[in-house]
């Protein structure tokens, strides 16, 4: 498609390193990838590989996942591929499908004018609709990063580096394609991606990259709650979680994407901050171990203090009970959260689970402490106590370390652990209600 009335369009010339010139063997890069390039080739197609492998193989690293452009259209890549198929509407894109790897195939992406229906732009000069077809030079030049727009070619094994991508890995610079205001403008997740890529590829963020993202950072509150769900669980799950939420801090980025919690995060030297902070390396430290690693673990010890503030709030100027407070606090928590970042129901449920077993972990009196051995999420419950204990010391950690020798315990041990509970300390008479539950104040 022709883009000749597209604005402010400078194209950017490649420098070619052929297959001398450059590291990338066949050997690193997925069979199904090969397949499906050297398909679109034989076809008739240019068929490239683009975006984050090329990045990653350069830097000796192992791509997460192949990403395939061409100039065929959507449609007559369904029509070479039996496991093909159509998706996304913001970008539309074939996905072929090889057991569990999906190798992406977009089509080079175009300009477009503002009032066309193929490509949408809000009132902040965000992209709404990118359908607009182009040829290799625009859909370099479409691209959010210098070391993303780097295209490694089917037909003759080199590579296109449209801006200066080699240069930004030897001087290890996160740097944007264009003027960064517009290009945060157009989409505002690109900041995200800036911090993201920043701590995963151990590279800076250019001068010119950084500089305005503090004052675009609440454009982030444009993007729907859904994407932003999708693009912070990357941030989390990346395995540099504690470097990522340091710069999210230092980027003025908490605010836009949990404004409960950025007003707790002042003091540099906070349990809040501490609390998080030792979350997120225990997070990183399971991803790169292989181990499980669930958002609501996450998402639960990110509102933890945040539902505490509510909760007191509630008991001190609502006068309701603690029982009551806690849990119109996590509704209330949970509300604002879900406003900004979709948190799936599944998560919640869970993060509901977490909070109120803090709540019962104290309370193993009698058979109560088998019950709560027994609780799905008590593993879960378990590992956040030992956070919180490890953060605040005192009465938490003799209760996380009760937790720690009852779990391993024979059951004769156990009943003696359990004995010296009833001899030290008073059973809990059931909490009477003292107030009546008045509405919540504002
Ligand atoms: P990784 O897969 O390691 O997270 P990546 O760079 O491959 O990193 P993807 O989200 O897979 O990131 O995107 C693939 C490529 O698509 C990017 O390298 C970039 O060229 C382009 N791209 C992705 N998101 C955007 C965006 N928001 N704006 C512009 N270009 C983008
Ligand atoms: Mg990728």
């Amino acid at each position: 498609m022709s883009s000749s009335s597209a604005p402010a369009k400078t194209v950017l010339e490649p420098r070619i390193l052929s297959r001398s010139e450059h590291g990338i063997s066949r050997n690193d890069i997925s069979d199904n990838a090969l397949k499906v390039l050297y398909r679109l080739h034989n076809a008739g197609f240019n068929a490239y590989l683009v975006g984050g492998c090329v990045r990653d193989l350069l830097l000796g690293l192992k791509p997460k996942d192949f990403d395939v452009v061409t100039n065929a259209e959507p449609e007559q890549v369904k029509e070479l591929f039996r496991n093909c198929r159509l998706v996304g509407r913001r970008f539309r894109l074939a996905h072929v499908m090889f057991g569990r790897e999906v190798i992406e195939v977009a089509t080079f992406r175009g300009h477009h004018q503002s009032d066309q229906d193929l490509g949408k732009q809000s009132d902040h000069g965000q992209i709404l609709r990118d359908n607009v077809f182009g040829d290799i030079f625009e859909d370099a030049e479409r691209r959010d990063f210098t070391v993303n727009a780097m295209y490694y070619n089917i037909a003759d094994f080199s590579i296109s580096d449209f801006a200066n991508g080699i240069g930004a890995i030897e001087q290890r610079k996160i740097s944007l394609i264009g003027d960064p205001e517009t290009r945060y403008r157009e989409d505002p997740v690109r900041m995200l991606r800036a911090v993201r890529f920043a701590a995963k590829l151990n590279m800076q963020i250019d001068d010119a990259a950084a500089a305005p993202i503090k004052t675009l950072a609440p454009l982030l509150t444009n993007i729907p709650p859904a994407r932003l769900f999708e693009e912070v669980l990357k941030l989390f799950l990346s395995g540099n979680a504690l470097q990522i939420f340091r710069l999210l801090r230092q980027y003025h980025l908490v605010e836009p994407l949990f404004p409960i919690l950025a007003p707790l995060l002042n003091d540099s030297n906070s349990r809040e901050i501490s609390f998080i902070e030792q979350v997120m390396q225990n997070t990183d430290e399971r991803i790169n171990n292989e181990q499980r690693v669930t958002p609501a673990f996450i998402y639960a010890a990110l509102l933890w203090y945040p539902l505490e503030d509510r909760c007191q709030n509630l008991m001190v100027e609502g006068g309701f009970s603690q029982f009551d407070a806690f849990n119109l606090a996590m509704g209330d928590v949970l509300d604002r959260q879900t406003k900004r970042i979709m948190i799936p129901k599944r998560f919640t449920t869970v993060m509901r689970e977490i909070w109120q077993l803090q709540n019962r972990l104290p309370r193993r009196f009698g058979r109560r402490a088998f019950q709560l051995l027994d609780h799905p999420r008590f593993r879960a419950a378990y590992d956040f106590l030992l956070v919180r204990a490890e953060i605040e010391g005192g009465e938490l950690e003799i209760l996380a370390d009760w937790w720690t020798q009852f779990q391993s315990a024979s059951p004769e041990q156990r009943k003696t652990m359990l004995d010296k509970l009833r001899d030290t300390e008073k059973a809990p008479t059931r909490r009477k209600r003292r107030y009546k539950p008045k509405k919540a104040p504002k």
